[in-house]
Formats: C-alpha cells, structure tokens, sequence
C-alpha cells in the first residue's frame, strides 16, 4: 500500500497524543504543524494550563462517557510503565453539595459527585464516604485512586513518544484549515488533515464552529502538597467557582482551583479571585499548610489562567470533505482533554482508516 501523508494541526493534547496513535500505522508520514508547542505558555493553549487529573464527568451513553472509559486504562498503563511521562496514582477524595445542583460547576461535576456513579467499576477502590467524614455542608462523599499528570512533562514526554516513531513536528500559523496540505514535512500535498485546533476551531476559516467558546479557568500552582487529591460540586463564592486540589507527578508542584466561567475569556490573573481560590483550598484541605493553617504558608509557583475550548454538543470527532480534502476533526474537549485524551485520539484513528479504505475502493474502481 502506498504512504499515506498525514499532517495533524494542532500540538496540545489532542494532536499529540493523535500523532503518537496513528504514528503506529508505518504506512502513514505523519507531520504535526502548530502555532503552539510544549513549552509555550500562551492563552491561546489551553493544554499546559490543566491539572491534570482524571476526573470522569461524562453523561451515561455520551461519546465523552466512552472516551473516558477507553482513556483510563492507558492512563493507568502509563503511569505503571513510563516514569519519564509526569504521572502518577493519587488517592482521590470527591464532595457533593445538594445546593449546587443546577449552577455551572455543579453541572460540570453532575456525574462525578454520585456516590452510585457510573465509573464505580472502572476506578480502582472506590468506595462511598461516611457522613461523619465529610465537610460542612457536603452531602455526598466518593474516594478513589486516580492519576494526575504533570503537563510540563507529559507533554514533551507525548511529543517524544511522536519523535521517536518518525513524525516530524513543525511551526507555523495555518491561515485556513486546508493549508495544512501544502504543510507536510516531504513538500508533497497531504491526503488527510486532522483537525486539532481546540478552541481556534471557533475561527479558524474552512472549520468556523460558531458553537465552540471558551471557559475560563483560573489556578494557581504552590509547591505545598496535599498528600491526595480533593474536589468539591461548588463553593459559595459564585455559581461558577470550585475548590480544587491536585498534585503534579515528579515535583510538577500543586494544582489549585479554579473556575469554569463560560463564555470569559480574560487572560489576565484576576486577584480576588487567586485569594478566594487559595482560600478554600485551605480550608478543604488543611493539611496544605501544616505549620499555621493559613495562607499565608502557600509558596505560590506561579498564577495561571487557561480558555477550556467547550462546544454545545460536546465534543466534534467526525471526517468531513473540505475543499475536496479530507479532514478529521477532533476538537472541544473542554475541560476533559486529558482524561478523554486516548479514547478521543483512537476514535479519529478509525475515521483515517475509514478514509483510507473508501479511497482504496475508490482507486480499484
Ligand atoms: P490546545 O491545547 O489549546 O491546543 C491547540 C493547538 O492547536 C495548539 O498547538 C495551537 O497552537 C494549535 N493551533 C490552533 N490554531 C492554529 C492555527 N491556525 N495554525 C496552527 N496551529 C494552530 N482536562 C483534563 O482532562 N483534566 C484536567 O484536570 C483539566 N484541567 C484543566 C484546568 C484548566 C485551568 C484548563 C484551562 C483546562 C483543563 N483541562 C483539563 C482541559 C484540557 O486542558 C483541554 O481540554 C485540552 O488541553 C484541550 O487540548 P487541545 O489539544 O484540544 O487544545
């Protein structure tokens, strides 16, 4: 069979880790082209910005649902196989409120929060919390082993993974999404583009999805550490706040939350904001700041903000002709790219194959 030229637009989690899947297949040459690469910080790369951590969200039956489903166990093979990737296990510790039913975050975390929670056979021990164990005003209590990435290292480590496998990355700023066929790394026309563009797909001509719009996120990264991690169905600071707490792998510092304020998105570090999100970390989670229980014992790494690329429907994987090129589109993973990363990236992996037998029946007729 012929090579395939293959060019995927797009480096954050969903292009590489796409780049590293279908870098499998030795019949295609793969060139990954971006205006962002591991490394960069930028408001327009929303990948560096996460926790990162697997927190199943996914409504029963949804694409989401599945591709965490099919994420999880690579995830848990990573960790046990690849220490140079950034992740680890971490003990998890999940908080319900009855009173933020219905708010932004409490919807978010609507499936996570339930203590018969559909993921209560895919993640290893978990269990419901006694009442007497949780926190003022939680209803709901879930604990369970999970895995939290350490992007400044999984990132390269997924760009890698690529390298070593024959794809050749490249920097460059595609004006329409079918330039990207005039971008693979042998100067000949690709045949498949893959669509990677997270919330630039919003604008980005020949893609245009007048559905795709950012969340804001806001972080702050310390280097104290919480010994698990914790997450609560909302706070009573805003509709659109949460309280979150995670530890990076490999001394990648601590991840504390946050946000999901739709529709904003401000790149600047909002400072009532980071207080009130230190605030409440303290609090869920004491044991951040031994010494004095206060704030003031936080050593702050840096602040943060990142654009969570949301799409009404949920996330796009679909083929679609543009220009008479074949493109995959693979792209609103909001705020679960990491941990629907590799269920995402085998479902494009179909489409390519889909593409490539219809044009080798196609090239027989
Ligand atoms: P991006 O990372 O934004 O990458 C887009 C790529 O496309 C970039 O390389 C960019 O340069 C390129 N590009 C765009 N336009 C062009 C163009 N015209 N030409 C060339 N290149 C172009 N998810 C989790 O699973 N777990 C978490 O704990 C988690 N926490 C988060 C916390 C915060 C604060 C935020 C903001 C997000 C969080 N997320 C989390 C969500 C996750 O970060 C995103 O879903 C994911 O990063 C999206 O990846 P992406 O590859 O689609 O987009």
């Amino acid at each position: 069979m012929p090579e395939t030229r293959v060019v995927i637009v797009g480096a954050g989690v969903i292009g590489l880790t796409t780049a590293v899947v279908l870098s499998q297949n030795k019949n295609l040459s793969i060139t990954v082209v971006a205006k962002h690469m591991p490394g960069d910080y930028d408001i327009e790369y929303a990948s560096p910005w996460a926790g990162a951590n697997f927190l199943p969200v996914g409504k029963p039956g949804s694409l989401l649902q599945k591709f965490e489903r099919d994420t999880w166990p690579q995830l848990a093979k990573i960790v046990e196989d690849h220490p140079e990737a950034g992740a680890h296990f971490q003990e998890t510790f999940v908080y319900g409120r009855k009173k933020d039913e219905g708010t932004a975050t409490g919807e978010w975390f609507r499936e996570l929060v339930k203590e018969d929670a559909w993921f209560r056979d895919l993640m290893p021990k978990f269990r419901t919390l006694p009442p007497t164990s949780l926190p003022p005003s939680c209803t709901t209590g879930t604990s369970f082993t999970s895995v939290c990435l350490n992007t400044a290292l999984y990132l390269p480590w997924l760009a890698s993974q690529a390298l070593s496998s024959g794809v050749i990355l490249k920097r460059s700023i595609l004006p329409h999404i079918t330039a990207a066929r005039h971008q693979h790394h042998t100067s000949a026309p690709a045949h498949i583009i893959l669509n990677c563009t997270g919330l630039a797909s919003a604008t980005l001509p020949g893609v245009m999805d007048s559905t795709v719009y950012p969340a804001r996120g806001q972080i702050v990264l310390v280097r104290n550490s919480p010994g698990a991690m914790y997450t609560t169905s909302g706070t009573d600071d805003g509709e659109d706040e949460a309280v979150y707490v995670m530890e990076r792998a490999a001394g990648g510092g601590t991840v504390i939350g946050g946000c999901l304020q739709h529709g904003e998105s401000e790149s600047g570090v909002d400072p009532n904001l980071a207080n009130r999100i230190m605030q409440r970390a303290v609090e869920l989670c004491p044991q951040l700041v031994p010494k004095t229980g206060k704030v003031t014992e936080l050593s702050v790494v840096r602040h943060g903000v990142g654009l969570r690329p949301m799409r009404k429907e949920g996330i796009r994987v679909e083929k679609e002709k543009v220009n008479g090129v074949w493109v995959v589109h693979q792209y609103g993973h909001a705020g679960y790219g990491y941990q629907s990363s590799w269920g995402s990236a085998w479902e494009a992996e179909r489409l390519v194959e889909e593409i490539l037998r219809e044009e080798g029946a196609k090239a027989k007729l």
